[in-house]
């Protein structure tokens, strides 16, 4: 490119302003036609529409102003086609590809750390639950799951709670409606417990078994500092020959220290529950003073934490039905179930069962 200056036009009548133009537009589109790097198109932007050196401006200093009056009409006319032409090629010209400088201010900082995105985390009775099953599948239990529609049957009768047995009031149940045809075995009902699935699963392998079976439970239960219509349960059930009722206080008493610390103490009372006997309810070492005596534990120093007992002999008589080798004379074993929201209200100091289900992302971002 050379650096020719615009010289002075002599003469203003049309031939000769189109012979200048003319020459400028050839050099121009001559010069764009040449260029071949970002460095290039740079050098022709500077050289044609620069500020201080630019032709164009050269062009309009020395042609356009100082034009007599008559003719700055047909000079201006000319002077914009020019400058038409200079910017189109200047546009075909960046076409070609983007200059340094553009690629410049577009780079990515690979260095830089990413867009944090928010994870997911366990929900607190999600996260007591498994606790809770790990400290069993230490032991060798496999976990089972079974359906929260249950018929009357697995909820209740094969669990030795006969047609119009009293303990059946102590489970508010939600059923299905329009049963009403239906024997009352094949009922459909929201189960009240997870031992249902004890049975599910006698029926479908022989002894020995070992199952934890974690699940949402359902009562008509009224909303209260301590209830919910939805809770949540382990159940456990462990089947073999010569099972007894001191492998349950040595199971239990494992699976408490696991879970709570190794100072917990347990002790057992006798209670009942249909489908265990001798059936008995756990109580644990008040985890917060030690056993002293406190107002979480009512000043006794412990606190009722779950129920088992040894299974009783008609429930095995039900799982016989399909499974011969649940023989009450040749094998035994024991049952537990615990409330998961309890244990987790225990565990983290909650006072409100309402607060594990309200979605209150300040309550759930704690555990977080
Ligand atoms: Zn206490």
């Amino acid at each position: 490119m050379t650096q020719d200056a615009i010289p002075d036009l002599p003469e203003y009548n049309d031939s000769a302003l189109d012979q200048a133009f003319a020459a400028l537009a050839k050099q121009a589109t001559d010069e764009a036609a040449a260029i071949a790097t970002p460095d290039h198109l740079e050098a022709f932007r500077l050289r044609w529409v620069g500020r201080k050196q630019g032709r164009l401006n050269d062009v309009s200093a020395r042609w356009l102003k100082a034009a007599p009056t008559n003719a700055k009409k047909a000079v201006g006319e000319r002077f914009k086609t020019l400058k038409d032409l200079v910017d189109d090629l200047l546009d075909k010209a960046a076409g070609a590809g983007p200059s340094d400088a553009a690629l410049a201010a577009e780079a990515i900082d690979i260095t830089l750390p990413g867009t944090r995105r928010l994870t997911g985390a366990e929900h607190p009775i999600t996260r007591t639950m498994n606790e809770i099953v790990s400290v069993f599948a230490a032991l060798g239990y496999s976990v089972g799951v079974g359906p929260e529609v249950e018929t009357d049957f697995y909820n209740f009768e094969s669990m030795n709670f006969p047609p119009g047995h009293p303990a059946r009031d102590t489970q508010d149940t939600l059923v299905i409606a329009g049963q009403e045809r239906r024997p009352l075995r094949d009922r459909l009902l929201l189960r009240t417990h997870t031992s249902p699935v004890q049975m599910r699963t006698m029926e479908l392998q022989p002894p020995p078994v070992r199952i934890v079976i974690p699940g949402t439970v359902h009562r008509n239960d009224a909303m209260d500092a301590t209830h919910s219509p939805i809770f949540h349960q382990v159940e456990g059930l462990c089947v073999d020959t010569n099972i007894t009722f001191s492998d349950l206080k040595g199971t239990l008493d494992h699976a408490m220290k696991a879970l709570f610390g190794s100072s917990v103490k347990t002790r057992f009372f006798p209670s009942f529950f249909p489908f265990t006997e001798p059936s008995a309810d756990v109580q644990i070492s008040c985890i917060f003073c030690g056993g002293k005596g406190c107002r979480k534990c009512k000043f006794s120093g412990w606190i009722e934490l779950l129920g088992c007992g040894m299974v009783d002999p008609a429930v095995f008589a039900f799982a016989q039905e399909k499974q011969p080798a649940y023989d009450p004379k040749r094998i035994s074993g024991f049952a537990f179930g615990m409330g998961v929201e309890r244990i987790a209200m225990m565990k983290y100091g909650i006072s409100e069962i309402g607060q594990f289900y309200a979605g209150d992302m300040r309550f759930l971002n704690q555990f977080v």
